[in-house]
């Protein structure tokens, strides 16, 4: 019998299992998919928001902030990459006001270093900002992270201090019994506990139904990205955004925190909840979009695409809420990447202001070993690591320098990678130029070597996905 079960493994679960981990309490998190971080927290912008955008008094307010404010310790406790690169939401004239709008608002929601930028003090931070631009408000808070690597590194924090993860479990049906539930996945096999969190992000809905708890609803909104080579990372310094719309926060153009360039991303609302498909017009709107923002966008450097799927809920808030054992998420869209720190620590609270006792672990350990610590270290460093292992001097990955020595550590450390997506999300291997044009099949061996099976049991991305080991076309 789990004391807690955490439904859905992105970073919003990852990091609930996590500070639930610091407790006397037996911790499971559950997840469909073959791999933590699979749903909107591998595809989305990155951005730890100052917190200027959301409704004065709401819920995504509330935790917005307080995420921003939490994001740095906590990815420092992790080993995340983190970089308080500052924002910018600029605006043509027409737009001013706009500006002046989410300044206000900001301030009401407490949010410190705003202020607002006339276009010479616009061009002489940011000189290849769009010249028509008139001004802009500039937040000394904003920042960037790594979002699928500060889950994966939650997860197996989590894990590290003896949560449990349960991959390819998912949850059909939840049974109410006189200590608590009983949760039931597709596969047959389940999990009994005391009490559960819904984080399932874009199913939470579907979840809530299972338990007669739901009321609300999810759908997906789809939000399309181009990546360019590192080579144009340094285009801006700061994320800057357009003035928002209904529909989201409009285009970006960011460096990421491992130097490439991102833009995107699009908002159009769906249907279908597993549709991550890019498509042309998405990267017509993007170009268009860039282009109000920042001059000179080398399109040409684009080195891939990708598509994530935001859970808009149907109350215009994120939805946050305890009932008879049962902590629920739904609607957590953007901010949620920010505010999952928080959001964290408020289920903690929750829980605990409906009569659950948490008691401190003795042990819990906050830290774990960054994943880039090799990549990042000094040549004498990394001779030195060479010395004693000499898999760390065979690049694998030659576009990011990802060495054997990487891929087998991120095999064997929670939570293990187990596919080529696994290996790319926890080493970069495979997310440079080529796109893992040459390291793959070396990375299939590696995997199928340290898993001790074949090759072909080795997947994409887990169930449903297959790598094609024959002629891709014909002779003639
Ligand atoms: C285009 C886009 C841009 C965004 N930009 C930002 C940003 O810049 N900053 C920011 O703060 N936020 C941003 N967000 C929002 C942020 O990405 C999400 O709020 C956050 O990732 C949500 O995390 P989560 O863990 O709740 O959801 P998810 O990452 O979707 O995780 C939910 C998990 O539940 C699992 N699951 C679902 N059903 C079941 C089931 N039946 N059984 C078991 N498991 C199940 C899924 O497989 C998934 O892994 C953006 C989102 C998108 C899509």
């Amino acid at each position: 019998m789990y004391d807690i079960v955490v439904i859905g493994a992105g970073v919003v679960g990852g990091l609930i299992a996590r500070e639930l981990s610091k407790y006397d309490l037996r911790v499971c998190l559950v997840e469909k998919e073959s791999d933590v971080a699979m749903g909107a927290t591998k595809a989305n912008s990155a951005i730890v928001h100052a917190g200027f955008d959301a409704k004065v008094g709401s819920m995504k307010a509330r935790m917005n902030v307080r995420g921003s404010e939490m994001m740095e310790s906590v990815a420092r406790e992790l080993g995340v990459k983190f970089d308080r690169n500052e924002s910018l939401v600029v605006a043509f004239e027409n737009e001013r006001k706009e500006v002046e709008e989410i300044y206000e608002r900001g301030l009401a929601n407490g949010v410190k270093g705003l202020s607002i930028l006339e276009h010479d003090e616009l061009m002489a931070i940011e000189p290849n900002l769009n010249p028509e631009l008139s001004c802009a408000l500039l937040a000394k808070t904003g920042a960037i992270v790594c979002p699928y690597e500060l889950c994966i590194a939650a997860v197996g924090n989590a894990m590290d201090n003896g949560a449990e993860l349960l991959l390819d479990f998912e949850v059909c049906d939840i049974e109410k019994t006189d200590g608590g539930y009983v949760i039931r996945a597709t596969d047959g096999r389940s999990v009994n506990t005391r009490y559960f969190v819904n984080s399932a992000g874009l199913y939470s809905d579907k979840i809530a139904d299972m338990t007669g708890d739901g009321g609300f609803s999810v759908h997906p909104r789809r939000g399309e990205y181009m990546i360019l080579d590192k080579e144009c990372g340094s285009l801006v310094k700061r994320t800057v955004f357009h003035t928002p719309t209904k529909m989201g926060k409009g285009i970006l153009v960011s460096p990421t925190v491992d130097g490439n360039l991102l833009l995107g991303p699009t908002a159009v609302d769906m249907e279908d909840k597993e549709d991550n498909s890019v498509t042309a017009e998405g990267f017509d709107m993007i170009v268009k979009g860039s282009l109000d923002n920042v001059s000179g966008i080398p399109f040409g450097k684009v080195i891939t695409s990708f598509c994530g799927l935001r859970a808009v809920g149907d109350v215009g808030d994120f939805i946050i809420k305890y009932r008879d054992g049962v902590v629920t998420l739904g609607g957590i869209e953007s901010p949620g990447l920010t505010s999952s720190p928080a959001i964290a620590e408020y289920v903690v609270e929750l829980f605990a202001q409906n009569g659950v006792k948490f008691e401190k672990k003795a042990d819990f350990n906050p830290y774990r070993k960054p994943a880039h610590e090799f990549r990042e270290s000094s040549m004498e460093e990394k001779n030195e690591v060479i010395a004693r292992d000499a898999r760390y001097g065979r690049i694998v990955c030659r576009c990011e320098g990802i060495t054997e020595g990487e891929i087998v550590e991120a095999i064997h450390t929670n939570p293990p990678a187990r596919d080529v997506d696994g290996v790319k999300r926890r080493t970069r291997g495979g997310m440079g130029r080529c796109q893992g044009g040459f390291c793959s099949p070396a990375v299939v061996a590696i995997l199928a070597r340290e898993l001790g099976t074949s090759i072909d049991a080795i997947t994409k991305f887990g169930k449903g996905s297959v790598i094609n080991y024959s002629k891709t076309k014909g002779d003639n």
